[in-house]
């Protein structure tokens, strides 16, 4: 923001622009995120000259300052405002507000989306700093506003601009009013703890009764140097770059161009899952969830994707029946699907964050299932599944620490529970069980997350280490370090990878970290990949 606004208002070359804003972080900037802030200026300028176009013949000025609804009763004084950039015409009727995402747009129906327009319709102009005082002081408004337009530019895609909202201000008061303040009042009230990755960044952690301590969960010895989040994902990342495994602590990457079938079918199939396993009444998937695609009626998965999509996932989601883990003798209840996990590791004082398919519990013991789908069994089975999908090891970590027990564990005591893969083809189901009580799955569970972590953990500089993985690195686009790629597989330790499809062609030998990394990395939904400026 601050190069953005050398260049509107101070009319300073971008390139100079850039190097003033880098020049005064806090903290050196890493070269690749110095190199992020260029590119992302590049697009947002790009961006709005693509909005002059389509704007024909109006034209905006940026505005310095943002604007806030100002509420005050005789106990309390609130303000609603929001963050991007402001525009408005000469004339004062039209006003936009730009929001910027990293890359991908949000949805106009979105409660945020309806609060952002409100503030731009009925706001005015703040003459202090938002963020500080309260009351604030407000400029007077020149003249009232006909239009109000909120819009979303992506920094890190070569998407169009999106216009969210185009309105006029009584419309966007209404749609406000009904749809966003309810929500907003609900934030306002506030509610329980959700722990979650927000964990990793919020002060009150240490002392929050809401989120699972998990002493030495990582195995790594010191505090490191600052607090810090960490999830597979990020594991795997730094096993390929660190430094881009730091683009993604700083929600850089965003998503990956274009998802390959792997990924798409993946995505389907585990939204089908969900929405099954997440039934009130808790039911086994059957084979009347899954009617013939020619049939017309495409059962739970109408709202979840196309005719097309559901015919090609049908035959996985068909294989599911055989080992549903909802279709059990024994008594299964406390069922959550894809539940979002936080636990912090005091010891490292790192916040581990996990997302498992399904938690439940059978005959009162939890089980952790993980599912994947794949276009042929996968032949692995014991220490060498452990250590080709690591939320594998760190599952049986979670589960051995007590963190789904409802009561406080004691340190140093391991609690029993189980830990599964489904793998789902397109002509059968399997399932790898561990034990997280065994002392040698557990042993080799624990070896396997602190070799992901130990090095991430005192690691200050997160240099690049391109190689042939930067063909599919999100921050590709913009890496100064990138390696030129090319060609359809790669080959790395050993496993030989289709990267427009996903699939793993051929695993020669047991797979170093560094090639399950980059398997995971083709073939998984980039779920992990937050966006900088989503809210
Ligand atoms: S493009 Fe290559 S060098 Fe750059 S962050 Fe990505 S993997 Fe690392
Ligand atoms: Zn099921």
């Amino acid at each position: 923001m601050a190069a953005l606004d050398s260049v509107e208002f101070g009319e300073v070359e971008l390139e100079e622009a850039v190097a003033r804003a880098v020049s005064r972080t806090r903290s050196p900037l890493h070269a690749g995120a110095a190199a992020w802030v260029q590119h992302a200026c590049l697009s947002y300028l790009k961006a709005s000259a693509e909005l002059e176009r389509e704007l024909k013949g109006i034209e905006l000025r940026p505005e310095r300052s943002p604007r806030v609804v100002q509420g005050t009763s005789p106990v309390e004084h609130r303000i609603l405002t929001t963050w991007g950039r402001w525009y408005v015409s000469a004339d004062g009727t039209v006003r936009e507000f730009r929001r910027v995402r990293i890359s991908r747009h949000s949805e106009a129906e979105a409660p945020s989306t309806l609060a952002a327009a409100f503030v731009v319709a009925a706001g005015r102009r703040a003459a202090g700093k938002v963020y500080r005082d309260l009351p604030i002081e407000l400029f007077p408004e020149d003249s009232p506003a006909e239009r109000i337009r909120v819009v979303e530019v992506l920094l890190g895609s070569d998407a169009s601009p999106g216009v969210l909202i185009d309105a006029p201000p009584d419309e966007i008061e209404r749609a406000y009013r009904e749809r966003a303040r309810p929500v907003a009042i609900d934030l306002v009230a506030g509610g329980s703890q959700l722990p979650g990755r927000d964990c990793g960044e919020c002060k009150l952690r240490p002392g929050c009764g809401g989120l699972p301590r998990a002493p030495g969960l990582l195995g790594v010895s010191g505090r490191g140097t600052h607090p810090r989040t960490w999830s597979v994902t990020t594991g795997r990342l730094y096993e390929l770059c660190p430094a881009q495994a730091h683009f993604q602590d700083l929600r850089l990457l965003g998503r990956r161009d274009g998802d390959n079938p792997a990924i798409r079918r993946g995505v389907a199939v585990h939204e089908w899952l969900r929405v099954a396993h997440g039934r009130p009444s808790a039911k086994a998937c059957s084979l009347d969830d899954l009617p013939d695609p020619d049939s017309g009626d495409i059962g739970l998965a109408d709202d979840l994707m196309t005719v097309a999509e559901y015919r090609s996932v049908r035959p996985f989601l068909l294989g599911h029946l055989q080992v549903c883990p909802l279709d059990d003798p024994a008594l299964v209840t406390g069922v959550r699907p894809e539940p979002m996990m936080a636990v912090r590791d005091p010891d490292a004082d790192v916040v581990v964050v996990a997302e498992p398919d399904l938690i439940r519990r059978v005959d009162g013991q939890v089980v952790y299932r993980e599912q994947k789908t794949a276009s042929r069994p996968l032949e692995v089975s014991g220490a060498e599944a452990l250590r080709r999908f690591p939320q594998l090891a760190l599952a049986v970590c979670l589960v051995a620490a007590g963190v789904f027990e409802s009561t406080t564990v004691a340190e140093d005591t391991t609690i029993g529970g189980l830990v599964e893969l489904e793998v789902m083809t397109p002509v059968s189901a399997a399932v790898l069980t561990f034990d997280a009580s065994d002392p040698e799955v557990l042993a080799t569970a624990r070896e396997i997350v602190a070799g992901y972590a130990r090095e991430w953990h005192r690691d200050t500089e997160f240099r690049a280490t391109p190689g042939d993985w930067c063909a599919v690195c999100p921050a590709a686009r913009w890496c100064p370090d990138k390696a030129s790629t090319g060609g359809r597989t790669l080959v790395v330790d050993g496993m030989v990878i289709d990267v427009e499809t996903g699939e793993v062609l051929e695993v020669r030998g047991t797979p170093s970290n560094r090639a399950a990394a980059l398997a995971a990395e083709v073939s998984e939904p980039d779920a992990g990949h937050d966006d900088a400026f989503s809210y």
